[in-house]
């Protein structure tokens, strides 16, 4: 079972990741919760290349990163783990780069999309989650703790409202794998939500 959890920064993620994990851990699943870009060694140098050279790489050059990042990823960690029967809890996936790199960075939607599917070899989540968020509500949510590097930090409003209604439109067209959270709702009743949409998923 393949969960990824979307959104932008400050909506919460991390959060619902590590709860979701408790939670299947309770119910004695094996989970492997990761996360892109940074879910292996090779990807935390992406990580860092990518976060560091903010503002003076090029938006292919960005997105070429991010597909690297995917590729090994999915082929070293994620994929052997599906394979074991493990539940993966990823935080950010493709969606991310069609919001970031795609509405984000103006760079073609399709054309981002069919090279992370490239990257990942096809692999898609059975569950998406989006925690859709205002900007303004992450900004006071991540104030104090935002890095000079992140995308809050670094990009003017316009950006993350390409960003937001990038993620929402992935969201209809897809709407059997995404399931949409209103995330200024309480990390418990958020919790809950993903809770129930999970169960259907675990087999016996
Ligand atoms: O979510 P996380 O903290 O791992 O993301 C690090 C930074 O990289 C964030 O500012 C996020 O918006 C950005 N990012 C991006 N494109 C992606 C994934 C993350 O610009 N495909």
């Amino acid at each position: 079972l393949f969960i990824t959890l979307e959104g932008g920064d400050g909506s919460g993620k991390s959060t619902q990741a590590a709860l979701l994990e408790q939670w299947l851990d309770g119910k004695h699943r094996t989970v492997v919760r990761t996360r892109e870009p940074g879910g292996t060694d090779f990807g935390t140098e992406v990580r860092e290349i990518v976060l560091h050279s903010r503002g003076h790489i090029s938006p292919r050059a960005e997105a070429l990163l991010y597909a690297a990042d995917r590729a090994h990823h999915i082929s070293t960690k994620v994929r052997p783990a599906l394979e074991r029967g493990d539940v993966v809890i990823q935080d950010r996936y493709l969606d991310s780069s069609v919001a970031y790199q795609g509405a984000g960075r103006v760079l073609d939607s399709a054309e981002i999309r069919s090279l992370s599917l490239w990257a990942a070899e096809g692999l898609l989540p059975d569950l998406t989650i989006l925690l859709d968020l205002d900007e303004h509500e992450a900004r006071a949510r991540l104030d104090g703790s935002r890095t000079r590097f992140d995308r809050l930090e670094n990009e003017k409003s316009e950006f993350h409202a390409r960003v937001r209604a990038a993620f929402l439109a992935l969201a209809r067209s897809e709407p059997e794998r995404f399931l949409v959270l209103d995330a200024a709702q309480s990390p418990e009743s958020l919790a809950a939500r993903i809770r129930a949409a999970v169960e259907p998923l675990l087999e016996d």
